[in-house]
């Protein structure tokens, strides 16, 4: 049993109903306990992670610019953003490096999806770029 840290509530403010709905209902029964590290993303941040591995230092993490080809994280028309990135959270901290858990993780999710009938889509599934923590609703 795990409830979510005040972290992942933070985060989870501006996203979809739904797609909260579905990280709440799998936290009560998650394999392993995790934390929503990101959801609601701004244009500037955006636009400074689409630099990265471009302009700027580090590996290319996203395709999307922010500006003519926008994120899931972005507010969308509805309102609301439509993704969350999640990672575990083992021994009292988020652990980026666990791939096993987070695909655990990710498994129990699509489940809960599945049963609650909301369609989401899993990052770990894509080849490009290939994005394990990211969820975000169909
Ligand atoms: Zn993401």
């Amino acid at each position: 049993m795990a409830i979510l840290g005040k972290r992942s509530v933070q985060n989870l403010v501006g996203v979809h109903p739904n797609l909260v709905k579905v990280i709440k209902t799998a936290i009560v029964n998650t394999p392993y306990d995790f934390t929503v590290v990101e959801g609601v993303r701004t244009q500037a941040r955006q636009m400074m992670l689409y630099a990265q591995g471009r302009t700027a230092k580090g590996d290319i993490v996203t395709f999307a610019d922010g500006v003519k080809n926008k994120s899931n994280h972005q507010v969308k028309s509805d309102g609301y953003g439509h993704a969350v990135d999640i990672y575990p959270y083992i021994n009292g901290k988020v652990d980026f490096n666990n791939a096993i858990a987070l695909k655990t993780i990710a498994s129990h999710i699509k489940s809960v999806a599945k049963q609650l009938n909301i369609g989401i889509t899993w990052g770990g599934d894509w080849k490009k770029p290939f994005d394990p923590p990211h969820f975000q609703l169909k």
